[in-house]
């Protein structure tokens, strides 16, 4: 059973699906060579994508190109349907720091055929998360710095004042098509600076001036 523990009580909840956005910040989609797409961009993890801290990235033997994506994750806590951006608000229950761990290889020759990205986004140990704070105040989403360091060389460094759509939008686009239900996460997109990992890497990213997490690749 894959779960979302939170910081304060180390209370458990289990994890449905992992809805995700990408080409969420604009220097990030200019990174990747992509127009910038009119409406959020959405892939989904399964819930077997979680990954704890405590535990190494294995790097997966199908690709020779694994990348790092940080980013924030939404908790939700009532579960939702069609909801709009101005409602979104009530079904964010917390939120914590997240890696959308991508097969580069796969996803650049599924892009190329057009096929789905289930397997570059989707397999095991893909998303990577830390303990969930409590969200007393939505405002505090608009504000958040998030930065990732390889071997303690900075990669990734952004805030989410840059994201191209909110949190509550995203919640909102997302639930017209999926019933979002309690413990459910949405991935929020990645800001500029992604790239390669490679066995004996040691990962610290952050989010805020509160959270933050470990992780080596093996
Ligand atoms: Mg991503």
């Amino acid at each position: 059973m894959s779960y979302v523990v939170f910081a304060d009580t180390a209370e458990k909840l289990p994890v449905g699906k992992i809805v995700a956005a990408g080409q969420n910040y604009a220097d990030h989609t200019k990174e990747m060579g992509a127009p910038k797409p009119r409406e959020p961009v959405l892939f989904m993890k399964p819930s077997t994508a979680i990954l704890h801290e405590g535990n190494p990235i294995v790097y997966p033997p199908v690709t020779e190109l694994l990348h790092h994506e940080v980013e924030l994750g939404l908790v939700i806590g009532d579960p939702c349907k069609d909801v709009s951006a101005s409602d979104a608000d009530r079904y964010i229950f917390a939120y914590l720091l997240a890696l959308d761990l991508t097969l580069r290889d796969l996803q650049s020759a599924a892009k190329e055929k057009g096929r789905p990205w289930a397997t570059a986004k989707g397999f095991d140990g893909s998303c990577p998360i830390s303990r969930a704070t409590r969200l007393e105040d939505p405002a505090v989403l608009t504000e958040l710095e998030l930065g990732l360091k390889v071997n303690g060389e900075q990669r990734q460094l952004g805030n989410t004042r840059d994201m191209v759509w909110s949190c509550q939008e995203l919640v909102a686009f997302a639930s017209k098509f999926f019933t979002l239900e309690r413990g459910d996460i949405v991935l929020t997109g990645t800001p500029a600076g992604v790239g390669p990992l490679v066995r004996g890497d040691k990962i610290e990213a952050w989010l805020g001036s509160t959270v933050a997490f470990w992780f080596d690749v093996v």
